[in-house]
């Protein structure tokens, strides 16, 4: 599958999960051009679950083991939520250290400009604003010469890439530009035209980045990125009518992060898409991204599309129920919230690494299937673990 098409319907989405192939995954997910999964529209909008993607895995007969590194970086995705969970709004902010030496807090304007000189970046920014996903080698590389490069900090800019992201997920985005900046991590993450060029394809020479990485700390911000680019995102929201409510009847709520047509399906309920336009102010999205949720929405059935704010609801108070699935975006929903469904339900809070949350996981995955997906546990290095 190419990125340049996420299909909307329901049975399409299960095709590209039929598609996947974790044993070429494993291999060449590296490379932009490689095998990669591109689920994370629909993982991130909560149409599926990634515990659906792994017994899909299983169910086709592939093992634990051949699934072992597609497992690990959707449990980077839980790890991830997990911290939100946790930290809720400090997420948005440094988590561990403070890094220094930051030139400004704005998107570089070669960065927002797609114009930083190194091709492969420059396509990926095109292809982020056109298509709505960039490769994850691009986004490292992307956030890498932001914050490292540039020494932009790496709040603004990690706003910017949420804005157009299909997959757009706070937690993820938000703790993987920090991963990269240095501020949730041990040290930042440089990148090197000699990465770029193999992952890429590209054969690029001479660029600012063309060094050796000992060279790299020591790299003065090049001209092209010195100037502070302007980005006053908006999200356009659909105007909407009032929604057809049944009082006698309970009240389902979805957004952005809930559009899975199988919660709750054979409960008689009014179902309401509630887009807050106070929510999308804080976390504003593209136009393409909005329409995309609304098209996701279409696989539910009686949905019903409501710009407004939850107080917007009238007589909210007098419905049976109203249920939500959980989600640290949403705290102010009212009534039952559902979990939503983990891989690894029971590993909760924020851990010291990825890597001891890993281990648990790991340990997990050998209780319930009696088999462990890699052959000597996290035997990864760290420095390179999220490459
Ligand atoms: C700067 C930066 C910003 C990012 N912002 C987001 C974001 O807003 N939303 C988002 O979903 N992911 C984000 N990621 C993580 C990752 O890049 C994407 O999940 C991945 O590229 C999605 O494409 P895919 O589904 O084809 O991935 P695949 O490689 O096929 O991975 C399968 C699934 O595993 C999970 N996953 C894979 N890699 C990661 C990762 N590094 N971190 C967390 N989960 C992962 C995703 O759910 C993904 O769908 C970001 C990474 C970086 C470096």
């Amino acid at each position: 599958m190419q990125f340049k098409t996420f299909p909307t319907s329901y049975q399409a989405i299960l095709d590209v999960i039929d598609a996947v192939d974790p044993v070429a995954y494993s291999r060449y997910r590296n490379h932009v051009d490689g095998p990669v999964t591109y689920l994370s529209p629909y993982i991130s909008r909560g149409v599926i679950s990634t515990k659906q993607v792994l017994n899909a895995l299983l169910e086709k007969g592939y093992t634990l083991k051949q699934s072992g590194k597609l497992i690990q970086e959707m449990a980077w995705r839980e790890y991830f939520q997990r911290v939100w969970q946790s930290l809720e709004d400090d997420i948005f902010r440094d988590i561990r250290s403070r890094y220094t030496g930051i030139r400004h807090a704005q998107v570089p304007k070669a960065v927002l400009d797609a114009s930083t000189g190194i091709e492969a970046i420059d396509q990926g920014i095109k292809d982020l604003y056109q298509y709505g996903y960039m490769h994850n080698h691009l986004r490292m590389y992307t956030a890498s010469i932001t914050c490292v490069t540039a020494k932009a900090h790496w709040l603004n800019p990690s706003k910017w890439m949420y804005y157009h992201l299909l997959d757009g997920d706070l937690a993820s985005n938000s703790c993987s530009w920090q991963w990269v900046a240095g501020s949730f991590s041990s040290k930042q993450y440089y990148c090197n035209q000699e990465n770029i060029n193999k992952y890429c394809g590209t054969n690029q020479k001479n660029t600012f980045l063309d060094k050796e990485y000992h060279e790299l700390p020591l790299l003065e911000t090049p001209a092209v990125l010195t100037e502070a680019g302007t980005f006053n995102p908006v999200t356009i929201l659909p105007a909407t009518q009032a929604p057809q409510l049944d009082h006698e009847l309970p009240l389902l709520l979805y957004n952005g992060y809930n559009l899975d047509p199988n919660w709750r399906k054979d409960t008689k309920a009014n179902r309401i898409l509630l887009l807050e336009p106070s929510h999308f102010r804080e976390y504003p999205v593209s136009e393409k991204v909005i329409r995309f949720i609304i098209a996701l929405a279409e696989n539910i059935e009686g949905i019903q599309v409501f710009t407004g704010e939850l107080a917007d609801l009238p007589e909210l108070q007098k419905f049976p129920a109203v249920y939500s699935k959980e989600h640290p975006a949403f705290p102010h929903y009212p009534g039952i919230k559902d979990e939503r469904d983990w891989l690894f339900p029971g590993i909760q809070g924020v851990h010291s690494s990825f890597f001891s949350y890993w281990k648990k996981s790991e340990r997990e995955l050998f209780r319930l299937y009696g088999e462990s997906p890699f052959p000597r546990p996290a035997k990864i290095k760290r420095q390179h673990a999220y490459l």
